[in-house]
């Protein structure tokens, strides 16, 4: 059994903490929002009054924050768990992040001879739920092996990707091209509907021809066609507009940062934009397919 502090206790880190419970380990939760520690603690997890009072003699550290910023605060900047835990603990980001941020947490680990690993997730609230998660995974080999049996229990997929940082890379390259199929299968049906095709024969080629992709065959936009897909239940997430449009930023900051040329990804980008400015950035992101349809020219 391992003593875990669980930093961030939202839609994600609720079920993951509440997974690491469940498999027996003395997990010490704290979230910014009361509630929150609240919702975790009626599924085990020890409500702690900091974030460094969770962690504490821990040996391990998860946070599960919303963006690079708040992970550089804990971390780093303000609450500096990187400063105060010592080298026997083993720190693992888990929030999607910029490749900025990522850096930076793992220079101060360095500085503070602290193990850490980057390790964000694919999978969504349902996979957090389910424990199906997969994680990649950056860092010093022998720390992420060490951190394997949690991966493992909170989800059923572990990809090493790399050295520090290589896990943020890999997933932000991943969602940038799930958000241009989305927008590239979008178009192709809106396409087929304006000809006049019938939309399960669009179907039918598309998900067993060389158009074939998670974002037909799995996240089908138009309903009827795929029966757990969020189309079918209004766009009901699954996973947000809101969220695809964040890590589409990522993406161009990663471009920025490295010099890569991703025309497709900004173009995809700037659509999410327009859709979470225009419509509902809470609905799946395959909605977009309403405003692909109404954006028709001439
Ligand atoms: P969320 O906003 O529901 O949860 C984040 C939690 O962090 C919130 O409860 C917030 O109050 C807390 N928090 C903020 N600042 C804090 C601080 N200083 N100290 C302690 N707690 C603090 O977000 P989420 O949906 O759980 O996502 C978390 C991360 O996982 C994000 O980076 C997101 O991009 C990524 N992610 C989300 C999904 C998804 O489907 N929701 C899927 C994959 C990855």
């Amino acid at each position: 059994m391992a003593r875990i502090a669980f930093i961030g206790l939202g839609n994600m880190g609720k079920p993951m903490s509440a997974n690491l419970v469940k498999a027996g380990h003395e997990v010490r939760g704290h979230d910014i929002v009361e509630s929150k520690i609240e919702d975790a603690a009626r599924r085990g997890v020890l409500p702690a009054a900091s974030n460094r009072e969770a962690a504490e003699g821990a040996d391990f550290v998860f946070t599960m924050l919303p963006t690079g910023r708040e992970v550089r605060e804990v971390l780093v900047d303000v609450d500096r768990i990187l400063d105060f835990v010592g080298d026997r603990t083993i720190v693992v980001d888990s929030s999607t992040t910029d490749l900025e941020s990522t850096d930076y947490i793992h220079k101060a680990a360095v500085k503070h001879g602290v193990a850490l690993v980057d390790s964000p997730v694919s999978g969504g609230m349902s996979g957090a739920e389910a424990a199906t998660l997969t994680f990649m995974a950056g860092g010093d080999p022998a720390a992420i092996d060490r951190a394997e049996p949690l991966f493992t229990v909170m989800g059923r997929k572990l990809v090493r990707a790399g050295g520090p940082s290589a896990g943020q890379a890999v997933k932000v390259c991943n969602n940038m091209l799930l958000g241009i199929s989305m927008v590239g299968a979008c178009e192709a049906l809106a396409l087929g509907e304006a000809a006049g095709v019938d939309r399960q024969v669009l179907f039918d080629v598309m998900s067993t021809s060389t158009g074939s992709c998670w974002s037909i065959n799995h996240n089908c936009p138009i309903p009827g066609m795929v029966p757990t897909a969020p189309a079918n239940n209004d766009y009901q997430p699954g996973f947000t507009a809101r969220l695809m449009l964040k890590d589409l930023s990522l993406a161009r900051e990663a471009a920025l940062k490295t010099g890569a040329a991703t025309p497709l990804g900004e173009h995809a980008r700037a659509l999410y934009e327009k859709f979470c400015e225009e419509r509902d950035s809470e609905l799946d992101f395959s909605a977009v397919i309403g405003m692909l349809r109404d954006m028709r020219q001439g």
